[in-house]
């Protein structure tokens, strides 16, 4: 899709939902090649909370797991677990040949540093990107997994058709597991990248040079008309819990429809996807795996 920041073009619905199918029957079809030679791609999910919404997104991971023929095994530790027991299963599934990729959800327990403990995270099967090693991968342009969101991002874009090399792109949001891994995606695939934050001066400046746009803070219609040029396209990776029970992104949706080009919905966009890449990064690695010397 070729967007023009001078036109007020007919908003397209940037839907993630067909695509996550599509890469589910894709993990689906590996996942069976795999099998063929003994192999059964497994993920690990290391729990150490009693969050709703971490339960939620962890259940779903297992259900499109089961569907797609990989094993995932959820380590639920319990909220409160000591970071050296976290460290230690993290330790422990890392040195496991059976576990081919390997998940820390979060919130973890006060005291728990995420970075620090993703650091037990092998590369290899690091398949959500939360090794600041794989970060470092990436920013320098080696094989990494980047974490499965940056990477639905990406793929969203693709299958839209939204060209990338050239254009003028701008990340809110600056976080290990989404802005930043996300401008280094970009960036590898030749767009201009600005990334904005809390201390950025005038965000509207930055975000209305954008020919495509990617929200990701945490905060519900920070992003209004005012913010985007006619013509972008937008990618709202937020999702905020609503009182009844919904879910939001940070784009005010409602105010930008009929001035940007394109716009993936919360939920049915990033959401789904991101799940199904979590899936594809663990059976490619374990391919990775099985082709690997002994
Ligand atoms: P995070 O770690 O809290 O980072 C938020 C980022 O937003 C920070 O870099 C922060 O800037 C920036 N920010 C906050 N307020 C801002 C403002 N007023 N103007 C400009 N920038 C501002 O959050 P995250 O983990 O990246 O997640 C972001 C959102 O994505 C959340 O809604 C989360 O639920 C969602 N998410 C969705 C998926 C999915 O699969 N759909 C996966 C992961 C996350 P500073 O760095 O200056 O503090």
């Amino acid at each position: 899709m070729t967007t023009s920041p001078t036109t007020a073009p007919e908003t397209a619905v940037l839907d993630g939902t067909a695509l996550a199918r599509a890469l589910r029957a894709e993990v689906t079809a590996s996942a069976a090649a795999l099998a063929t030679t003994g192999i059964t791609p497994r993920l690990a999910v290391v729990v150490a909370t009693d969050d709703g919404s971490s339960a939620w997104y962890v259940r779903s991971i297992a259900g499109s797991a089961a569907r797609c023929g990989v094993t995932c095994d959820v380590e639920d530790l319990g909220a409160g677990a000591a970071p050296e027991r976290i460290r230690a299963a993290l330790e422990r599934l890392s040195a496991d040949p059976a576990v081919h990729g390997i998940v820390l959800q979060t919130p973890l327990p006060p005291g728990a540093d995420f970075d620090d403990l993703a650091r037990s995270i092998h590369p290899d099967k690091d398949v959500d990107g939360a090794n600041p090693l794989s970060l470092g991968n990436l920013a320098a342009g080696r094989p990494a997994h980047p974490p499965a969101t940056a990477a639905a991002v990406l793929e969203l874009l693709d299958h839209h058709g939204v060209e990338l090399a050239g254009r003028d792109c701008a990340v809110v949001g600056r976080s290990t597991v989404v802005g930043k891994p996300v401008a280094h995606l970009l960036l590898r695939r030749n767009a201009t990248v600005t990334i904005c934050h809390r201390h950025t001066a005038d965000l509207a400046r930055h975000t209305r040079a954008a020919e495509v746009l990617v929200v990701a803070v945490g905060r519900p219609g920070l992003i209004t008309d005012r913010h985007v040029a006619a013509g972008c396209t937008v990618v709202d990776v937020g999702t905020n819990p609503t009182p009844d029970g919904g879910l939001v992104g940070d784009v005010d949706a409602a105010a930008v429809t009929g001035r940007v080009a394109g716009l993936t919905p919360v939920p049915g966009g990033v959401g789904p996807v991101t799940t199904a890449l979590l899936l594809r990064h663990t059976t490619s690695a374990a391919g990775a795996a099985a082709r690997r010397p002994t």
